[in-house]
Parts: C-alpha cells; structure tokens; sequence
C-alpha cells in the first residue's frame, strides 16, 4: 500500500514522535487536529493512535509502557522513511 505523503504531513508525524517522547506542546496538538480534519491519509493514522496511546486527549503520556510507546514510534519512523524515499 503506496501513499503520497506531502512535508507537512511528514511534520505532522514528527510531531507526533516527540509527542510520543513527551516533547510536544498543547499547541502541536492544535495543529495536528487541524491537519487531519483535512487530510484523510494522516486522519487514520492518528486514529489508530489515539486508541493506542490517547494521543491530545491530555493523557500523561508518562503512563504509557514502553512496548506501547516504542511501537507506536516504530510505525511512525516507517511512515516518515516511506516518505524520504
Ligand atoms: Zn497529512
């Protein structure tokens, strides 16, 4: 399964990854919700996560396990090398 991926998605996942690192501010979380309202491909994305991680829903993110987080990095870091190529 082949997507294009523009550069403000791939800053979306980024900002997702250091959120999952406990880096990313209330404001990141705007944005992202506003990218996703109009792009679909990351929209999915981000729903998946949400489930897995509760991704700007104000969970500490601190409350994750480590095979959670690390998967949940690991598919990102995927999508963004996809996006490289
Ligand atoms: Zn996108």
């Amino acid at each position: 399964m082949k997507k294009e991926m523009s550069a403000e998605c791939a800053a979306v996942l980024g900002g997702i990854s250091a959120y999952l690192d406990g880096e990313l501010e209330a404001t990141a979380c705007d944005a992202i919700e506003q990218h996703c309202q109009s792009c679909p491909s990351c929209a999915s994305v981000i729903a998946g996560l949400r489930d897995t991680i509760g991704l700007c829903r104000g969970a500490a993110i601190n409350e994750l396990p480590d095979g959670v987080k690390e998967k949940a990095q690991a598919s990102i870091a995927a999508l963004l090398k996809n996006k490289a190529r």
